[in-house]
């Protein structure tokens, strides 16, 4: 965070930050009245301070002294109580004296407060960059019917001038608010399947995760999942403790699941920010907003504004009149009217015309701002990554060399197998999972054990874990983690199954928890070996068999499938394998072939073998890597 950065995005003292046009009232009252020029050097700080209290006293908004104090390193949220040194601290960075009200100086009941921690205390050294602070890109996860679609509902109506609610109607897959003329941009698509699945197509869209949770649900399998998903891409979570409008609301008891989770809220000790919402009455939203601007802050979102515009596909679609329609969201430099595209390096179009996410024309789009294009040669995925070229020219010849790229280029998640010998070869540092179980019980036991594992060269990371079936989004985030599946008793969904095959991705299924643990521990010392299925080809039956210099051959009518030389053969007589070995040689009358298919006759040498019989069956099979 630069200084730079600070100043360009701090309220002017006294602004006030309720949410621009909010037809919810603004956070509760702080008096922003112009400060009196006696006040100006000097503040006097009560006996109980809190932030608000203290950004009231200073003449700035609370946001700000939320920035200033987790600058060094003390969370505290806008009701908390403050100690009065760092809040002098703060005032002093400011050009103020704090002056302690008499007799009250020395109180420090440190329950409430929060403490200070010493080694910040110092300002930090800023750097000074050419690159302009960017709006924060937002995405709401959380459970099936926790508010998520309402909230992102209530927050774009929060930011519209009352009278202009009724006629907002358009939905370009994302939308931006002003919070105190700065801009949070919103993903319009909730839920951790739509983030994982544009990680799985290599787009980082998102810079923090709004966890939504109702306050009379608690914590669901889909809110753990969520988080599992936010903390996979490294996403900051933001909490939003929903529906506290409601009756039966408990927020006290999703502060302790989120403990349960590891997410500890600061009044629990820790530095998650967990704010109470009402989607439905609005209370707590500029409050929500707020906190995005502030983790946004920490965060140092920049981007070059001046670069050539590169970015994501969120959202495409062809319409009937317009063609290909793309809603991108620009992620570094500036995208314009007459820009030539390239999408995914896999096809181009140019700009021709730009909408914002009000349906207003526009000429141009900098760093976050999402905006609907038209001019696409074709309909873009969702997660696409795009880039402004030169020109057509240059858009073409990287299309022609993509495709070459594609054709050697075999995109591939790791299996244990590969892992096992990266380790084995030095290669590799790192396994990740992801396990489903039968039953919620097996998790821990399985987690545990696996954890045991961990060692100084090798890291074991448990992405996600969770019961029931494995899932299309469990493997969307396999891809975008480049995990192993591990099913416990378990089975995939066959969509999930039909996605795992197409991309590589590795199931393996146990029922012993000891072969489980077994074979990550070999993988872990680099010492699991392949495993193999067979894959049958055919069927051959001995009909004769011959004399030839170096043993038999057999006489063979080929039953089914087909026979290559070399390939792996098994005598069966009787229905019992009496021989194993490899197809020697196989004529068709005295010439040498490489195969023979069903309904053919040929002879047929064994390696090793020549103990033939009339009747016994040649089964023919190949061995695969599982
Ligand atoms: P999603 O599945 O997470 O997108 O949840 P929705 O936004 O569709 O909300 C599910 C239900 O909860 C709907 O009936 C909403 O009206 C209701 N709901 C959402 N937020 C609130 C809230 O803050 N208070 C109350 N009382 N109901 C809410």
């Amino acid at each position: 965070m630069t200084q730079g950065s600070l100043g360009r995005n701090s309220p002017k003292k006294g602004s006030g930050f309720k949410v621009q046009g909010s037809r919810f009232p603004p956070s509760p009252t702080v008096n922003r009245e112009p400060m009196n020029r006696e006040s100006l050097d000097e503040i006097v700080l009560p006996r109980s301070l809190t932030v608000r209290h203290l950004a009231d006293l200073l003449g700035i908004t609370p946001i700000e002294v939320i920035k200033r104090l987790m600058r060094r390193g003390v969370m505290a949220s806008i009701n908390q109580s403050i100690d009065h040194e760092i809040a002098a601290v703060i005032a002093s960075d400011l050009g103020r004296k704090a002056k302690f009200q008499p007799d009250e100086s020395r109180v420090k009941s440190q329950e409430s407060r929060v403490p200070l921690p010493d080694s910040r205390l110092s300002t930090p050294e800023r750097s000074v960059s050419r690159l302009v602070t960017r709006p924060a890109v937002v995405t709401i996860l959380g459970h099936v019917d926790h508010g998520k679609t309402s909230l992102l509902d209530a927050i774009r109506h929060s930011n519209v001038a009352d009278g202009e609610v009724g006629e907002i109607t358009q939905h370009i897959g994302a939308y931006q608010v002003a919070v105190d003329r700065q801009k949070i941009t919103f993903i319009d698509t909730p839920g951790h399947e739509a983030f994982t699945a544009m990680r799985a197509r290599g787009a980082r869209v998102t810079d923090i995760a709004v966890l939504v949770i109702a306050a009379d649900d608690g914590i669901m399998p889909q809110t753990r999942e969520a988080i599992d998903h936010a903390r996979s891409a490294g996403v900051p979570i933001v909490v939003a403790i929903n529906k506290i409008d409601k009756l039966n609301a408990d927020i006290e008891r999703v502060k302790q699941q989120l403990a349960e989770q590891n997410l500890l809220v600061e009044d629990w000790g820790g530095d998650v920010i967990a704010i109470p919402v009402s989607a439905k009455t609005g209370e707590g939203l500029p409050d929500l907003l707020e906190y995005l601007l502030i983790v946004a802050e920490l965060a140092e979102l920049t981007a070059n504004p001046d670069s050539p515009a590169a970015g994501v596909v969120l959202e495409a679609r062809l319409d009937n009149t317009r063609g290909p329609l793309a809603t991108l969201l620009v992620q570094r430099g500036t995208l314009k009217i007459g820009d030539t595209l390239l999408v995914a390096s896999a096809h181009w179009g140019k700009v021709k015309a730009m909408f914002d996410h009000e349906g207003r024309l526009t000429g141009s789009a900098g760093p976050s701002v999402p905006v609907e294009i038209m001019g696409l040669s074709k309909v873009a995925f969702a997660g696409d990554t795009f880039t402004v070229v030169a020109n057509e020219r240059k858009a073409r010849a990287r299309v022609a060399e993509f495709q070459v790229e594609q054709q050697i280029r075999t995109p591939k998640s790791p299996t244990l197998d590969d892992i096992s010998s990266q380790i084995r070869a030095g290669e590799s540092k790192g396994l990740n999972l992801i396990i489903k179980t039968d039953v919620d019980g097996s998790i821990e036991p399985i987690r545990r054990s696996l954890e045991r594992l961990e060692n100084e060269d090798v890291r074991l990371r448990i992405i996600h874990s969770g019961s029931g079936t494995i899932t299309e989004s469990d493997v969307m985030l396999a891809i975008a983690s480049r995990a192993i599946i591990i099913g416990f008793n378990t089975r995939p969904e066959p969509r999930a199954s039909h996605l795992a095959d197409s991309e590589g991705v590795e199931i393996r299924g146990y029922q012993i928890i000891y072969r489980l643990i077994e074979d990550i521990e070999k993988t872990m010392t680099g010492m699991l070996e392949p495993t193999y299925v067979e894959i049958l080809e055919g069927h051959a039956e001995v009909r004769a068999s011959f004399a030839v210099r170096h043993g038999k051959i057999a006489g063979c009518y080929v039953i089914d499938g087909k026979v290559s030389r070399g390939s792996l053969a098994r005598v069966l007589r009787n229905g019992q394998s009496v021989h194993e070995s490899s197809v020697s040689s196989l004529k068709h009358f005295k010439e040498s072939v490489p195969e023979m298919a069903a309904g053919s006759e040929c002879g047929i040498g064994i390696e090793g073998f020549s103990d033939f019989a009339i009747g016994d069956i040649i089964e023919f099979y190949r061995k695969e890597k599982q």
